[in-house]
């Protein structure tokens, strides 16, 4: 449906790379006007100057107040309004495979990036669009923040917290015509997820295939997502054709957090047939 966005503008934070690159790319073909803000200005400037008159790049840390505040302004200045406000910037805690091990030495820089960034670009983002009758924010949390698990605790915490905050303004904002809410995305391939980084080049694709391995193990659908999947929820969420649509967490994750895979029955019918022979 082409054109969907006309005559909406939006911001899309961490828009740089990744799912945000994607979600940019995608609003922008769908007739939007999208300001991109991330820290990554060189490839921010390169997106919006590939885009042309339809987006705009500002620099903006989400983790600080007054980067945030400017940056909305920005938008309404430029372009005139502020429709859709995708807080989507988010970064990864140290990788400690053991919690006791874990420093928590980032456990500011995680929780400001991931937790107050997008409060404060919710807040922010709704005191425009009150005035203008409604909008559409989306945060975009992970299934880290939906399942419980092992490492990454700062980053779960973070993210389980997001999407507490998400319901809860979903039902604040909701007597503006605001509607709130976030996006679970689980293992797509972006930087963010990759542990490639160190990797001689003869070996990466060796390693890419192993880490796919490791993560589709408890994904029912046994496909790696891609930014996107993650893009085309982004794009119904922030349409019309979401209207009644406010405070659900929307997971883009292959069916993880639906359940356990695990065929204990065929499994215990194996294990009788290993053991009693029947
Ligand atoms: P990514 O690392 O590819 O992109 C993140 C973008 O955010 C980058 O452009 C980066 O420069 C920018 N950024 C980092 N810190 C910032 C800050 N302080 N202010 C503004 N911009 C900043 O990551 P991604 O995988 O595209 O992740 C996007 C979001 O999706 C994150 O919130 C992440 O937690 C979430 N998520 C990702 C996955 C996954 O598997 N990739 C899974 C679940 C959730």
């Amino acid at each position: 449906m082409a054109g969907e966005l006309a005559g909406k503008t939006a911001i899309v934070t961490g828009g740089s790379g990744g799912i945000g690159k994607a979600t940019v790319e995608l609003f922008a073909a769908e007739g939007a006007h999208v300001v991109i803000a991330d820290i990554d200005a060189d490839a921010g400037q390169a997106l919006a100057d590939a885009i042309g008159a339809a987006a705009r790049f500002r620099r903006t840390d989400v983790s600080k107040r007054e980067d945030v505040e400017a940056l909305v302004a920005d938008a309404v200045d430029s372009f005139g309004r502020l429709d859709i406000m995708f807080n989507n910037a988010g970064i990864a805690c140290a990788a400690f495979p053991d919690f006791l091990d874990d420093t928590l030495e980032d456990f500011d820089r995680v929780v400001g990036v991931n937790l107050f960034g997008p409060m404060i670009g919710t807040q922010a983002a709704a005191r425009v669009m009150r005035g203008q009758g409604g909008g559409v924010i989306l945060n975009n949390a992970s299934i880290a923040g939906i399942l419980a698990g092992q490492a990454m605790m700062t980053y779960r915490a973070t993210k389980a917290g997001l999407v507490h905050f998400s319901k809860s303004a979903s039902i604040d904002l909701a007597r503006y015509g605001i509607r709130v809410n976030c996006l679970v995305p689980g293992h797509i391939r972006t930087p963010l997820s990759s542990f490639e980084e160190g990797s001689e080049d003869g070996n990466i694709g060796e390693l890419s295939r192993a880490i796919d391995q490791i993560y589709l193990s408890n994904q029912p659908l046994k496909r790696r997502g891609a930014p996107e999947d993650v893009a085309q929820a982004a794009l119904f969420l922030s349409s019309d054709r979401a209207q009644q649509i406010t405070g659900i967490a929307m997971p883009v994750e292959g069916g993880v957090t639906t359940g356990d895979p695990v065929n204990h029955l065929a499994d215990i019918v194996a294990a009788r047939a290993r053991i009693l022979g029947d």
